[in-house]
């Protein structure tokens, strides 16, 4: 597996390997959630890149950047041991955000509600950072998870509308035991709070058990995950949802496909969690 921090070495190495290659773009401090990812892109691609890169613009100043869990050798390893070809982790922000950046790719409409009503400038720093990883790996295939669901579907767009020659493909959400989706977040939990964050998961099965029963009203399902939430005296929600699927708008009542998703702030941990109704539909 070759490792390279610096750009101006990626091209060389790229240039080496064979298509089609797969593209796994993570933040580090690595968990089964990305290795999944990985793994997927091992079984149908030639060759595998990965990238390990804290994107600076998708954190608000407010946020949790420079606390962002990190542990680059252990991440290499564990790449390594999935047979990842080659991994570009950029040793310093400069390298792609230099002085006077100034260049920046905003996906309209998806990105102003959910995640992105509580994190307003989150997904143009993360559509501005994958259209620029897109350019600099070129790859033919890219690998994301369902447990950033939002994001996902700003990919999509994204790579729709700038026509990226890409294919994108979906992993589902890796969970612990208990049922919390894996998250390198999760790391800032006190045991107190990671005895309570299994909640969200908790909330959708839930949804998923109203919906089983026939259950098809928004408000009831929103109030149902509400009212477990409330229960739980760690656990304060930023937001709760059952959302269209298409256009992300909350919903009265559930016809189609739609998207539940929650986030929870566990402490000054915020949490994310979501499931598809009807249960075991696909994202796309
Ligand atoms: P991150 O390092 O958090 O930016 O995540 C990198 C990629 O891994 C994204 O595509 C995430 O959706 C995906 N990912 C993160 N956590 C999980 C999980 N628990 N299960 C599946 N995919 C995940």
């Amino acid at each position: 597996m070759k490792v390279i921090t610096s750009l101006g070495d990626f091209p060389a190495a790229r240039g080496a390997l064979t298509s089609p290659v797969g593209f796994v773009p993570t933040m580090g401090y690595l968990h089964e959630g990305h290795l999944s990812l990985a793994r997927m892109a091992r079984e149908s691609c030639a060759a595998v890149i990965a990238s390990i890169f804290v994107n600076p613009t998708q954190f608000a100043p407010t946020e949790d950047l420079a606390a962002y869990p990190r542990d680059l050798d252990r991440d290499l390893e564990l790449l390594e041991a999935e047979g990842v070809d080659l991994v570009l982790a950029p040793s310093d922000n400069g390298a792609l955000y230099p002085p006077g950046y100034d260049t920046w790719v905003d996906v309209a409409g998806l990105t102003h509600r959910l995640e992105g009503a509580s994190r307003p400038t989150h997904f143009r720093g993360v559509a501005t950072v994958v259209a620029k990883l897109f350019n600099i790996v070129q790859p033919q295939h890219a690998y994301f998870g369902q447990k950033d669901a939002q994001q996902a579907l700003v990919i999509r767009r994204l790579i729709r509308d700038l026509n990226f020659p890409i294919a994108l493909h979906l992993g589902p959400t890796i969970r612990e035991a208990d049922g919390l989706a894996m998250s390198s977040r999760n790391a800032y939990l006190t045991p107190e709070q990671r005895g309570a964050a299994p909640i969200l998961r908790r909330c959708l099965d839930h949804v998923e058990r109203l919906y089983a029963e026939g259950e098809r009203d928004g408000d009831v399902l929103r109030r149902a995950m509400g009212e477990i939430l409330d229960a739980e005296p760690l656990a304060l929600p930023d937001y709760i949802s059952v959302a269209d699927l298409e256009s992300l708008e909350e919903i009265a009542s559930v016809t189609g496909k739609a998207l539940v998703s929650l986030a929870v702030r566990v402490g000054k941990t915020r949490l994310i969690d979501n499931t598809i109704l009807p249960p075991g539909s696909g994202l796309f």
